[in-house]
């Protein structure tokens, strides 16, 4: 069987691999699939060219932590409360849910992830009502094409927290039989799980045990600040000996240095959402308090109820938030932040693979990891002229300059348009499916009741 050759030419590399660096006029060669060589004149003549004449070539960027089932209601909550949040979102509107709507929102919401240029997402699914509504969130992860860490997690509703005693459910075992007996597909196996605190002591202690004895990874949100609820997350794992290498620990915002101290010291990883954190008052973005334990968190979208879908603002608040945070209350002591745009588009990329073990496969442009390559567009109004592409990427990009995206070598965006994808369809599915779930939670604004005109 003859192996497929590309090479990607013209383009600057920012290879976020600190052996390779950044390569004016670079080329990247891919062998089916994955990265063979970084650098420049390669003198490739038997390869399929792709011209990144006036591009930034950079590896995709890894999402730690999106609820992409929600994209249908994109954008129901653009500024509320997390006690609101969890009011209208886990109380009222996930219950509506039928499978078809968690599948178009996952097809949807990793197809806008691919267009943002997020090549790897870990899809945080606590939306498992029914076993149908896991195989079309999975349906929907594949439909696009994407590179994702399916979380596992549980049905809607509030007796499934505030110390829950009902355990994560069983069907997480069919799920791994039927999709996942390898880890090494396009696609992986997480478990989404409740923290004590959400759930009881015993219940926490057998979902631990659950993804351990699965071998899966664990994702678990932590010190998100709420009216009156007094709980250290963190704390009551160390005390239940659950604390691992294993897991990664989402917000941390209202988390006491004590136990970001024991997340570090067990090895764990975070994922910051700097955004949501800020709009709902989860607490401030802890990013600088885990710098200074040897943490480098990744970064995440959470919610497109609330947040715009995409890194690029993931990165430039995260940025802004930690450098302001160095503000002293006097003038003789000068401003001294250490926060960079570099620091960020690491934790946008690498620090992304990291958190969900795939840093030997993704995060950066290093020879034997996979081809998730994104192209972005620098003779852009808002992009042009270049200075410093690091600068370009953090401070100027946005979705409109992503003009290709590579999975494994294969091309899911080009010249600016996503591959395969019958969005006209998309739309239409997407309406359909917030007429019924916000209609049953009698939240569709009366515009969007009212019947479409003719065309
Ligand atoms: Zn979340």
């Amino acid at each position: 069987m003859s192996s497929h050759r590309s090479v990607i030419r013209n383009g600057f590399v920012v290879s976020m691999d600190p052996d390779i660096g950044e390569i004016p006029n670079g080329e990247v060669l891919v062998e089916d699939g994955v990265i063979v060589e970084v650098g420049q004149d390669l003198g490739v003549s038997d390869a399929e060219e792709i011209d990144a004449t006036s591009m930034i070539v950079m590896p995709g960027f890894v999402d730690t932590h999106r609820h992409t089932w929600q994209t249908p209601v994109r954008g129901v909550l653009p500024c509320c409360t997390l006690d609101h949040y969890f009011a209208v979102m886990l109380g009222s509107v996930g219950g509506h849910y039928r499978a078809e709507d968690v599948h178009v929102g996952n097809y949807a919401g990793a197809l806008e992830a691919i267009n943002g240029g997020v090549t790897t997402l870990l899809d945080w699914s606590h939306i498992n009502n029914t076993p149908d509504h896991s195989d079309a969130a999975i349906q929907g992860l594949k439909d696009a094409g994407i590179r994702a860490i399916y979380a596992h997690g549980v049905p809607t509703g509030g007796e499934w927290w505030a110390f829950s005693e009902l355990n994560h459910p069983e069907d997480i075992r069919r799920i791994r039989d039927t999709y996942f007996s390898s880890d090494d597909g396009l696609i992986t196996l997480a478990l989404a799980a409740r923290a004590p605190g959400n759930s009881n002591f015993e219940v926490a202690k057998h979902d631990w045990e659950l993804a351990r004895d699965l071998g899966i990874r664990i994702s678990v949100h932590v010190g998100m600040r709420l009216t009156t609820v007094h709980v250290t997350h963190v704390k009551n794992m160390h005390d239940l000996g659950l604390l691992g290498p294993d897991t990664t620990y989402i917000h941390c915002t209202d988390s006491t240095d004590e136990e970001l101290d024991l997340i570090a010291s067990t090895g764990g990883t975070a994922s910051v959402a700097p955004y949501v954190e800020m709009l709902m008052g989860h607490g401030p973005p802890p990013t600088g308090r885990l710098l200074q334990r040897g943490v480098r968190p990744s970064l995440s979208v959470d919610v497109v109820s609330s947040v715009p879908g995409e890194m690029f603002t993931q990165m430039r608040t995260a940025l802004v938030h930690e450098r302001i945070g160095a503000h002293t209350d006097t003038p003789d002591e000068a401003f001294a932040p250490t926060l960079t745009h570099r620091d960020v588009l690491e934790f946008a990329t690498i620090e992304g693979a990291r958190a969900c073990a795939l840093e030997d496969k993704v995060g950066s442009l290093t020879p034997g990891k996979q081809a998730d390559i994104v192209l972005l567009k620098v003779d852009a109004i808002n992009t042009a002229p270049m200075v410093d592409p690091i600068g370009t990427i953090v401070v100027f990009a946005d979705t409109s300059n992503v003009d290709s995206v590579f999975v494994a070598g294969d091309a899911v965006k080009r010249n600016g348009q996503l591959v395969d994808a019958d969005l006209k369809q998309i739309f239409r599915k997407l309406d359909e499916s917030r007429n019924h779930i916000l209609g049953e939670g009698e939240l569709l604004p009366d515009w969007a009741a009212a019947p479409a005109t003719a065309v």
